[in-house]
């Protein structure tokens, strides 16, 4: 019984997994598995500079000037860029850039438009 959460509403150690859901044998109160796995799944993923989190085919600002690596050019603050890609890696951003072309992004240096 020991990984099994208490019974939230009495608060019982007795409680046992049946299946799709927690199930009390004291109180009978049962309550979902899912939102505890959803709750985990919140503190993943990519998120912006101010925690939000970003997703695939999300428009962001960039928040600070960037300069693009091996060229001149530099991302100004405020640009927009539309339709990110979420990878993995360092530079967590795949998009693409009016006038420079495509390239990669942290998500610290964006902000969800
Ligand atoms: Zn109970």
């Amino acid at each position: 019984m020991s990984d099994l959460p208490n019974c939230p509403a009495c608060a019982s150690e007795f409680s046992y997994d049946d299946g799709l859901q927690y199930v009390c044998p004291e109180c009978g109160h049962e309550w979902s598995k899912v939102a505890e796995d959803a709750g985990a799944d919140d503190t993943a993923g990519v998120r912006d500079a101010n925690g939000n989190k970003l997703v695939d085919g999300d428009s962001v600002t960039v928040i600070k000037d960037l300069k693009v690596k091996g060229s001149s050019l530099v991302v100004k603050v405020g640009t927009k860029v539309k339709s990110i890609r979420l990878v993995d890696g360092d530079h967590d951003i795949d998009c693409k850039i009016d006038g420079i072309g495509p390239m990669k992004l942290k998500s610290e240096f964006v902000k969800k438009a």
